[in-house]
């Protein structure tokens, strides 16, 4: 397996508030990484850091092979490391249109754009429905769709969504997520960041848990699907199954 990004010893934060403290992970080539984390965990700051927004003061960020500490936001973009942000973040005055071709203004991304947004339209089919209506007037789900279909029009090689399932019905989730597996088909590699480990765990190959600004397991789906500690943290399984058995003993 080819590594496409690595994370090595990351110390960051804000001020002088220390959130990332020592945080190693790598996504491969074509894999789906999901990495879990309860709120305020340091889920968001990761993803900026390899976006270049968060600078960090210790520790390796690599991609596809090279050292991109010292390599600016704007260029990360043109390298193919593209974020659908927590909250959306769409241009509510906006067109959906716009808003998509918004993502595609990287010189790696501006020469295919009229190709991939016909690819964007046909993973989001909603989006083409909708392409003249303003951004705003979306319902959460359309509009998460949509910043998916943005970060997609910079033609990322490494593809991250912070908390894509935040705020949606069960059914938009599935929808959004099915258009993560469709994603995944094209072979690009993607980071979903989640405090959803149920569908999170279900769409990607190999995960991560964010604690205390470290890695605190990691392992394959259903490995961590398995671990006490995602049961019990993210799950409610191991607690609940407990209760469930105790009840019955006093039955
Ligand atoms: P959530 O799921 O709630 O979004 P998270 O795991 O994504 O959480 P982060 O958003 O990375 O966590 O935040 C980690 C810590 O850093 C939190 O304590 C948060 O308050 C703090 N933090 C985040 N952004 C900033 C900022 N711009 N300035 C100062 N502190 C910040």
């Amino acid at each position: 397996m080819t590594a496409l990004l690595t994370l090595k010893d990351v110390r960051a934060g804000y001020g002088g508030s220390v959130v990332l403290d020592g945080l190693s992970l790598q996504i491969n080539e074509g894999e789906v990484v999901c990495l879990l984390g309860s709120n305020g965990a340091g889920k968001t700051t990761t993803t900026r850091v390899v976006c270049g927004l968060v600078q960090p003061a210790a520790g390796k960020v690599i991609f596809d092979g090279r050292d991109i500490l010292r390599v600016p936001a704007h260029e990360r973009v043109n390298e193919g490391i593209c974020l659908s942000p927590e909250g959306r973040q769409v241009f509510p005055d906006m067109t959906v249109r716009e808003n998509l071709v918004l993502g595609s203004y990287s010189k790696r991304a501006r020469a295919d754009r009229s190709k991939t947004l016909e690819e964007v339209f046909s993973v989001f089919p909603r989006l083409r429905e909708r392409e003249s209506q303003k951004a705003g007037l979306m319902s959460g789900g359309e509009q998460q769709m949509l910043a998916i279909g943005r970060a997609l029009m910079g033609k990322p090689r490494l593809l991250m969504l912070d908390e894509p399932s935040l705020g949606l019905a069960p059914k938009l989730v599935m929808d959004v997520y099915e258009a993560v597996a469709q994603t995944a088909r094209l072979g690009i590699s993607i980071l979903i960041v989640e405090q959803n480990a149920e569908v999170a765990l279900v769409a990607s190959n190999r995960g991560y848990v964010l604690a205390n600004g470290q890695i605190a397991a990691s392992g394959s789906a259903p490995e961590l699907r398995g671990s006490k500690l995602v049961q019990e943290a993210f799950l409610g399984t191991t607690r609940a199954k407990r209760n469930s058995s105790r009840s019955q003993d006093r039955t």
